[in-house]
């Protein structure tokens, strides 16, 4: 029988048990709304959901796609929900969140990949709190012509959409993806709209080297990308793919400092780092600057 691997000291995380965590948890299964954090089994639930940051996750929590780190359930997926932008809108507005971050599971079944219902959340939560900044993480939308620039013209805060990881794993990784198509999926946001953030991030501990990392973080430059997350992969079940290392937290920080170097105007870089984790914070801090 597989088993999983021992984390070390430093990925530990406490069980989530308070209030704030119990209350947002509610919320969300009143408003009928999946979320990252709980479907990707995050290991920060507890500490995101007692300050109530969630990452909400929109078009159901069937993905099209099955990648080899992913937790989220792979089939047909149901129907778009007409009122889950509404629903959105009301959890946003009742938890008073000054930060709100989408995502999606993949949805290569619709003709335009769930481009629309991204604009419709974006649109509600701007008419009901036109306070609250907007970060997108959305699918690559590959194959979806002009999804994309719909997006875009709805105009979130920050559009994030992850690389995962270096060009060379993508087969075992993230098959039907294309890391090219990723990069430049984000360059075209920056030529759209250059007031959008842009955001990207990688997971490391799949097998990558050091080089490749320093050279994904050139390529993401390349294409003006502003922000960047790197985090350890954790293997979610023993059907996922294996972690291949435990990188170490001095080694993060050396991510860090060339990240900085190479100009990115924020960085997240440390074990525990996922794409939405204190995204919030990192961006209010980045607008005040
Ligand atoms: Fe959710 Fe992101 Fe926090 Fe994880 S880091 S619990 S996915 S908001
Ligand atoms: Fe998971 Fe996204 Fe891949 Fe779907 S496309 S399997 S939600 S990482």
């Amino acid at each position: 029988r597989k088993s999983l691997p021992r984390k070390p000291a430093w990925i530990r995380v406490k069980a989530p048990t308070s209030t704030g965590y119990h209350e947002t948890r509610a919320l969300l299964r009143e408003k009928r709304l999946h979320t990252v954090c709980e479907e990707a089994a995050c290991p920060n639930i507890g500490e995101c959901w007692h300050q109530k940051h969630a990452t909400v996750m929109i078009l159901g929590d069937t993905c099209t796609r099955a990648c080899a780190f992913c937790n989220v359930k792979t089939g047909m997926p149901k129907p778009v929900d007409p009122d889950e932008p509404r629903h959105l809108a009301e959890v946003v507005v009742t938890m008073g969140l000054e930060h709100v971050v989408i995502t999606s599971v993949d949805r290569d079944d619709l003709p335009d990949g769930g481009a629309h219902q991204f604009v419709r959340c974006i649109e509600a939560i701007r008419k009901a709190r036109p306070e609250t900044t907007i970060e997108i993480l959305t699918p690559d939308f590959l194959r979806k012509p002009g999804a994309v620039e719909a997006v875009v013209a709805a105009r979130p805060d920050v559009y994030n959409h992850n690389l995962e990881t270096v060009p060379r794993l993508y087969r075992g990784v993230r098959p039907g993806a294309r890391y090219f198509h990723s990069l430049r999926l984000l360059q075209k946001v920056k030529e759209l709209d250059p007031s959008i953030f842009t955001k990207s991030g990688i997971m490391v501990g799949l097998g990558e080297e050091k080089r490749e990392v320093l050279q994904v973080m050139d390529d993401m430059r390349s294409a003006e990308i502003d922000f960047l997350t790197i985090g350890q992969y954790l293997q979610p079940t023993p059907r996922h793919h294996r972690v291949e290392r435990f990188v170490e937290p001095a080694e993060f920080e050396s991510y860090a400092r060339a990240a900085r170097a190479k100009g990115f105007l924020m960085v997240s870089a440390s074990p525990l780092t996922r794409s939405s984790y204190h995204a919030g914070a990192d961006f209010a801090r980045l607008r005040a600057a």
